[in-house]
């Protein structure tokens, strides 16, 4: 699956005349293996083992020239640093409020509510964004161990 994804992704790449460094195919590999919507830390202290030459700001702009092609989404909460996305498709996410995970679900697209802010606000509509916020199993489980 993630292989098959990744070929796509590169396919995307080469078709927009991008090229494919190894950090930048390494960047790809990992957000596409992880769940988890990772900083551009993250990546790059998960990556910083094979590339010892890799710098967090090629991290960044390996993820700047992903996102102008429209292969990673980039989540922005307040003050907190930036999240990535590779999945493009529509989701909404929820997020635990301890840890700050975020995991991808999948519920019908509320367009009803595009339309109907657009009627009632006589904006044009560009796209919406929903959070959950909760306790995640991991969290969870913690906290269940430390009360005991
Ligand atoms: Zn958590
Ligand atoms: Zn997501």
């Amino acid at each position: 699956m993630a292989a098959e994804k990744l070929q796509r992704a590169i396919d995307t790449l080469k078709e927009a005349g991008v090229r494919i460094t190894p950090q930048r195919h390494a960047v790809l590999d990992f957000l596409l293996n992880s769940m988890t919507h990772p900083t551009a830390d993250e990546i790059y202290k998960a990556l910083e083992g094979r590339f010892p030459n890799m710098s967090v700001a090629t991290v960044y702009n390996n993820l700047r020239v992903l996102r102008e092609i429209g292969l990673v989404r980039e989540l922005t909460y307040g003050d907190s640093s930036s999240r990535f996305d590779c999945n493009t498709s529509n989701h909404y996410h929820i997020i635990c409020s301890d840890c700050g995970k975020i995991v991808d679900f999948h519920y019908p697209s509320l367009d009803e509510v595009e339309k109907l802010a657009e009627q009632v606000t006589g904006f044009d509509i560009s796209h919406h964004r929903l959070e959950v916020y909760g306790l995640c199993p991991n969290c969870k489980e913690e906290k269940k161990a430390q009360m005991h």
